[in-house]
């Protein structure tokens, strides 16, 4: 996937090519509100994509006119280059925002249950329900009601139920809201598996941090429209700033004031970061924070995907406002 800032009309890279999840022009709007606005963009199969964008910038909308649950005004969505109807849809799963499980349903029956939904028999289905319980830790809980779960718990069995059936695409809209740090990790796992084994993986999230470490690719959203696309990679390296970490001997010092384009990002105890202009002279960088104090470690890096998200569409996520 190649880097394109400003898409708004057509998918990254091979238009038509027969494999992927192609987007294309996608409209809606409620009443005044323009949810999608001519949204294009592509999941490629072995890759997870990270559906990036400020509340109620449209991600959901996609998602889910994607299975069917939202009629678009405009546009379409093809799966390995044919129009996306309900025989495709039975090998995609989805793991919706607001969490579509019977409360008072067995675990274990209910995945069972979604699996023959989407065509898999009794056996298989009852088999995979128990290797996908096993997988997830909540073996025990196969008999257990889903609403006598913990939130983080039926979070892991609502993940269990978008992939009982082998999906060949998986859209997980906020997979990792809530989850503890090792359920993160489980989930984190089970993606990458998924991906390694051919499946094509798009999920939204607000924590960049996650989507830095488990994606390969982002679409990043902006009031319907796609503002930016590409491999998270090939973002960062071709990025107009990098990250200049400098270590001081003492507290760093306020050395980047009044610098043109130097920005600080952090400082802790004594190592500080800052986003600075590409093209920076790195002699220069190091004489001006010398100036501040005794410096023991000087490193350039790639710039977070923070920094790219915030020149995308403007804010940090944490700080946008919902329309
Ligand atoms: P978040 O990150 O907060 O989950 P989002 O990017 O998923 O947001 P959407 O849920 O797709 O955003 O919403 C896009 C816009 O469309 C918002 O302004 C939202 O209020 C509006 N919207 C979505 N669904 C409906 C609906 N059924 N009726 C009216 N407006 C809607």
């Amino acid at each position: 996937m190649s880097p394109q800032a400003g898409a708004t009309t057509s998918p990254v890279s091979g238009y038509g090519s027969s494999d992927m999840l192609d987007v294309r022009e996608l409209s809606k709007s409620y009443g005044d509100v323009v949810a999608l606005d001519d949204a294009g963009f592509a999941v490629h199969p072995g890759r997870i994509t990270g559906f990036l964008g400020p509340n109620g910038a449209g991600k959901t909308t996609a998602m889910r006119a994607i299975f069917g649950l939202v009629t678009p005004d405009r546009g379409d969505i093809s799966w390995q280059g044919g129009p996306v109807g309900p025989a495709e849809r039975m090998r995609f799963g989805y793991m919706p925002e607001q969490r579509g499980l019977y409360p008072r349903m067995e675990v274990g029956r209910q995945l069972t249950y979604f699996a023959r939904l989407h065509g898999v028999d009794r056996a298989a289905g009852r088999k995979a329900a128990l290797q996908w319980l096993e997988r997830l830790g909540l073996s025990e809980r196969a008999n257990s009601r889903v609403e006598a779960l913990s939130h983080g718990n039926q979070q892991r069995v609502q993940l269990a139920a978008a992939l009982v059936h082998n999906p060949e695409l998986v859209v997980l809209d906020e997979p990792f809201s809530g989850l503890d740090p090792l359920a993160v990790t489980t989930m984190s796992a089970v993606l990458r598996e998924l991906a390694s084994e051919g499946a094509a993986v798009l999920l939204s999230s607000h924590q960049l941090d996650l989507v830095e470490d488990v994606c390969e690719d982002v679409v990043i959203v902006n009031r319907g429209r796609i503002v930016l696309t590409g491999a998270i990679h090939d973002l960062r390296q071709s990025h107009p700033h990098r990250v200049l970490e400098v270590g001081f001997l003492g507290p760093a010092p306020d050395w980047h004031l009044g610098i043109d384009g130097v920005n600080l990002l952090e400082s802790r105890n004594g190592r500080a970061k800052y986003l600075v202009p590409r093209e920076a002279q790195p002699q220069a960088l190091m004489t001006a924070a010398s100036r501040g104090g005794e410096i023991v470690h000087f490193a350039f890096g790639a710039p977070p995907l923070t920094a790219i998200f915030v020149d995308a569409v403007g804010t940090a996520p944490d700080r946008v406002e919902t329309p």
